[in-house]
């Protein structure tokens, strides 16, 4: 293992040091409080050390049920652990607990957000914003389609049949109706389709995909803002996978294709999770607005809080109430170390996109494996070569379960993703559909040491895949 002093990794590598910077903080948030003055603390809180400590152990045996997210052979889900200085941050700013509802839960934290936000909104290139961190993908999406009800009343939300599944699920208790769009070959939402719907007139906002959770399918948004303002729809861009591609969107060789990216600063709304390619732990999502005047949408009287200031209150543009100060801190402290730029997240990102283009060419030239469909982003879709989608979705099944099987030292994490014959056929793939539904392989290249360890996983995975 490479350890460089004077430098903090992320990943097993740093945890000595990690353990010394949070030493420090644990210390530097103390001196804060003693100036406070001393106090008794209330006997019905204490508890044995012994007794703690012996929960605690037990509670890491517990947390040994795990899948090792952050080791480079598991490529399964969208997860990792969050980077060291997420971690501080979070600590630092939990001893104290501040809640980000409203400037009277925690000044400090409340700012951060507030500058967090505004740095993701110039990452998209949003002349001007309202926005708030959520604590999920799926409550920035809620908020988002929630304005889009109260913008276009009685109108329908359109999005691929490919988005995420809680556009169809959040429209439903918005009691709004959504229409979901066939995709292209590519899996990305289909502009005649699309517009055959809008003739209809039914459509009041549009939902494109910067990255889509299967396999990383990248919407046209720019096309999709095109035919969508014809039609006096509104655009809302689900970046919540995606979003952070925006840094290396620049057309070149390890990049991502720019359109649809630099489109995002003309839409209308648009999520992103920093708890997936933000590097943050869960908890952290984030909703933007393209036109600050929304607010009015959520406009409410709180008899409880909002009090110090008349400065704008979190909680005044957000639906959630309690929120964790903590995650803003841990945002912010991240983006101290690591800026979004190219230079600074982009170069987390870029070797995971190379890792999956490399990958693609490797499964391409392999007899073993087939590639399903080029990658956009960092995420490979990919199958057992084999003449039947129950053979296939076999194969798969045993290269998920065999790969787990094996000691930790050798153990590979995959995941599947479902697919049906028509899926393969639109990709040129003669599999014989003898069964309606099958799984394939997916992996999520979303940490930067996938890339060197690579040709290794290529390997065993092939090797898995024949054995089955
Ligand atoms: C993950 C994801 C969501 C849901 O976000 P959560 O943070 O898991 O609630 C929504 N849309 C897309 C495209 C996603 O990848």
């Amino acid at each position: 293992m490479n350890r460089n002093e004077g430098v903090l990794h992320a990943g097993p590598a740093g945890l000595a040091d990690l353990a010394a910077v949070l030493g420090d903080a644990v210390r530097d948030v103390g001196s804060w409080m003693s100036e406070y003055g001393g106090y008794d603390p209330h006997p019905s809180q204490d508890v044995p050390l012994a007794d703690l400590r012996r929960a605690t152990a037990d509670l890491h045996e517990r947390l040994r049920d795990n899948y090792p997210f952050f080791h480079p052979r598991y490529v399964g889900q969208m997860l990792k652990p969050p980077h060291p200085a997420a971690v501080v941050g979070y600590l630092s700013a939990m001893l104290i607990n501040p809640n980000n509802h409203a400037l009277d839960g925690g000044p400090a934290t409340a700012a951060m957000e507030k500058e967090v936000v505004a740095d993701l909104a110039a990452m998209f290139g949003l002349p001007q914003h309202l926005g708030h961190l959520t604590s999920s993908g799926t409550i920035a999406n809620l908020e988002a389609l929630f304005v889009a009800r109260e913008t276009h009343p009685g109108k329908a939300i359109a999005h691929s049949a490919d988005a995420h599944y809680t556009h169809g699920r959040m429209s439903r208790l918005l009691g709004v109706e959504a229409v979901p769009v066939t995709t292209t070959a590519a899996g990305t939402l289909d502009l005649t389709a699309l517009e055959d719907l809008l003739c209809t007139g039914r459509i009041g906002t549009v939902v494109a995909t910067t990255g889509t959770t299967g396999l990383g399918a990248v919407d046209p948004v720019d096309e999709i803002i095109a035919l969508a303002r014809r039609y006096g729809a509104r655009v809302h861009v689900d970046a919540a996978y995606g979003g952070y591609f925006r840094l290396i969107a620049d057309d070149t060789a390890d990049g991502v294709r720019s359109a649809p990216f630099r489109a995002i600063a003309d839409a209308d709304s648009v999520v992103i999770d920093p708890h997936k390619h933000g590097l943050q732990p869960y908890g952290c999502g984030a909703v933007l607005f393209r036109d600050p005047s929304v607010a009015r949408h959520y406009l409410h009287d709180s008899p409880y809080t909002y009090f110090t200031s008349d400065e704008l209150h979190l909680g005044e543009i957000s639906l959630e109430c309690s929120r964790a100060g903590a995650a803003a801190a841990a945002l912010w402290l991240t983006s101290r170390v690591l800026p979004l730029t190219p230079a600074g997240l982009g170069a987390v990102l870029r070797p995971g996109r190379r890792a999956a283009l490399a990958w693609a060419d490797l499964i391409t030239g392999s007899e073993e494996l087939t590639l399903f469909q080029p990658p956009e982003l960092d995420i490979v879709g990919y199958f057992p070569a084999r003449d039947r989608l129950s053979e296939i979705d076999r194969a798969s099944a045993h290269v998920l379960d065999a790969g787990m099987r094996r000691a930790p030292e050798q153990a590979l994490f995959v995941a599947t993703y479902a697919v049906a014959g028509a899926d393969l056929a639109r990709r040129g793939h003669r599999v014989d559909g003898d069964i309606a539904r099958g799984r394939i392989l997916r992996s999520v290249l979303m940490k930067p040491e996938s890339e060197a360890h690579l040709p290794d996983l290529h390997r065993e995975i092939a090797r898995l895949s024949a054995d089955a």
